[in-house]
Order: C-alpha cells, then structure tokens, then sequence
C-alpha cells in the first residue's frame, strides 16, 4: 500500500479530514488570506466593500467593511442569546 501524503490537496480533493488535512488546510487558508489582503492592498477595487466576507476573507478593513463586520458580530451575537434563551 503507497503511503499518501495528506497535505492541503488530500483535503480539498479527496475529502480528507484528519488532523494533518485539518492543519494543512487551516495554514493554507491563512496563507490564501495573506494573500488576498496584499492583493487588496495593491488594488482596492477588486473585491466587494461593505461586507463581512469582505473583512474576514480579505482582512479588509474600510469604513464600510469594519461597519459590515461590527453589525454582523452584533447580530450573531442576538441570535446566540436568543437560541440560549429558547
Ligand atoms: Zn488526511
Ligand atoms: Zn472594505
């Protein structure tokens, strides 16, 4: 039996999730988030503003993405209590 080498493909591709796919894939998208920032960063106008998507995935951090973020947190935050609260 050929040994696999589980790496962030093994993840993607192959539907693997054991630990060593789990940490490849988690320093992959850290990765893929650095570069999306520096990517925004050269050009602004490639992504969408005022989204938390937009925040979180690209590290934006406008006026309109921060407000889109902080209004999310908030609202995430009311729907937990809620659910805590049924
Ligand atoms: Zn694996
Ligand atoms: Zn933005």
């Amino acid at each position: 039996m050929s040994a696999t080498v589980h790496n962030y493909s093994t993840y993607s591709n192959l539907g693997c999730r054991c630990p060593s796919c789990r940490e490849a894939n988690r320093k992959w998208q850290a990765r893929a988030r650095v570069r999306r920032g520096a990517a925004l960063a050269v050009d602004p106008s490639r992504v969408q503003h005022g989204r938390n998507s937009t925040y979180l995935n690209h590290l934006c951090r406008c006026a309109e993405c921060t407000d889109a973020h902080t209004l999310y947190a908030a609202r995430l935050r009311l729907h937990r209590a809620a659910a805590g609260a049924a």
